[in-house]
């Protein structure tokens, strides 16, 4: 198996995982891989569903914006990718899904507070950007612009970006970051507005 052919299997295993995780509806979100060594990555194609990826469902987009090779229509929401690989040479995957917890904390005007060790290790810090049209300019830069100091951008009334060095760190941040949403939200019905790691150990969990 080459690598082209790894991590689109591995793209697949997460698109199967983030639809029975609730993360995104199958018809939603969009996955990508840089593929190493190259100006190019793999995209899922427009109108696939997430839980069924084979092949045929990636195109190969350069990062110059040209379809290269594979399915001729690649999703919607190619520049989100196109430009974070662009801002960011050190990111080799981009998982974009819907997360309803997340969508909405933002949304009602809460920030997604890091609170357990993984959500805090993970997921680090949290960019908000604010509704642009799906697979407009506007909502690619602003993204990427985001995604140059932080790998987890909530896009307001909409879904999440999130980034990693490889596929399995950028689905776990999305996970994390979910799950930080759903945890804020419970310690809102509390009545907890402040809870957050511990910011004095924060810092230190580079050497965890
Ligand atoms: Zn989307």
């Amino acid at each position: 198996m080459d690598v082209h052919d790894d991590l689109i299997e591995q793209l697949a295993d997460v698109g199967r995982a983030a639809v029975e995780q609730g993360l995104v509806l199958a018809s939603g979100g969009n996955l990508s891989a840089r593929l190493p060594g190259s100006d190019e990555f793999v995209v899922t194609g427009t109108g696939t569903y997430l839980d069924r990826l084979d092949f045929d469902a990636f195109s190969v987009v350069g990062l110059d914006g040209r379809l290269r090779a594979g399915n001729p229509n690649p999703s919607s929401e190619w520049k989100l990718h196109q430009r974070t690989y662009q801002v960011r040479p050190d990111v080799n995957a981009v998982i974009h899904l819907h997360p309803q917890y997340t969508v909405l904390l933002d949304a009602l005007g809460h920030r997604v507070r890091l609170i357990s060790l993984d959500q805090a290790y993970y997921v680090r810090k949290v960019e908000n950007v604010p509704y642009f049209p799906s697979g407009s300019d506007e909502l690619a830069e602003v993204a990427a612009e985001a995604a140059r100091n932080c790998d987890a951008i909530v896009m307001g009334f909409h879904g999440c970006s999130c980034v990693g060095d490889t596929i399995a760190m950028g689905f776990r941040r999305a996970q994390n970051l979910e799950q930080a949403a759903m945890t804020t939200f419970r310690c809102l019905q509390l009545g907890n507005t402040e809870l957050t790691f511990p910011p004095e150990w924060f810092d230190k969990l580079a050497t965890v």
